[in-house]
């Protein structure tokens, strides 16, 4: 599960990734807006939580530039203030939710769970290829219709690989994907990866792109 969090407050900053790190999150941490828009433009994300007051275009206008561009990310705003003015602007712009600094940090896991259920209760069809089925809903993942049990980082590059059949994946693009920015990730992690998956299902699912990355054949 991938967070991005935007916030400029190195000690809350700091804080929330702590916490939120054994709840098995990656969390990837920006401080300013521009660099935020950016991120959630070009990579994917589960959620965001967006503190309100950044550097280079505040909080307010990144979420109006996302919902602008249908961009369905799940936005939780950190506002600084209880000022209501805030909490209703962020919520016209787009926000899924909003918690008012300072606040419990069991308050702000449980406003994640809560938002991460709702989006994964919108309908989502069970991607289809090859005698595989992957409901990314409940996360079941079936080959010739049995059940296959997949840890968590060969489910993410399942995903990652069968959403877009025929389009080359950098290994740089599923390596964020599955470990986001800073996790240190042993250099063979993504290869012992794909050769699971084709363990698992059959050798020629995944066709590697020598030098670039892998791809799954439309
Ligand atoms: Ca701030």
């Amino acid at each position: 599960m991938r967070i991005l969090l935007i916030e400029d407050d190195q000690a809350l900053g700091e804080g929330i990734r702590t916490a939120l790190k054994p709840e098995g999150y990656t969390v990837d941490w920006l401080q300013d807006g521009a660099s935020a828009l950016h991120a959630l433009s070009h990579e994917s994300f589960e959620l965001a939580i967006l503190d309100l007051g950044l550097p280079r275009m505040d909080g307010l206008q990144v979420l109006k530039h996302l919902r602008a561009a249908a961009n369905p990310v799940p936005v939780l705003v950190l506002t600084a203030r209880d000022a209501t003015s805030d909490r209703i602007a962020g919520l016209d712009a787009g926000a899924d939710d909003y918690l008012v600094k300072p606040f419990d940090v069991a308050e702000l896991k449980a406003r994640l769970r809560a938002l991460l259920r709702r989006s994964f209760q919108r309908p989502q069809p069970a991607l289809q290829y090859r005698g595989i089925s992957l409901d990314p809903a409940s996360q079941v993942v079936e080959y010739q219709g049995q059940v296959i049990n997949l840890p968590r980082k060969e489910f993410l590059l399942l995903h990652e690989l069968l959403i877009q059949p025929g389009r080359v994946l950098t290994r740089d693009k599923l390596q964020q994907a599955l470990y986001g920015w800073d996790e240190e990730v042993e250099s063979n992690a993504l290869e012992v990866h794909v050769h699971h998956l084709r363990k698992k299902f059959f050798p020629e699912l995944i066709r590697t792109v020598r030098g670039v990355g892998y791809l799954v054949d439309k």
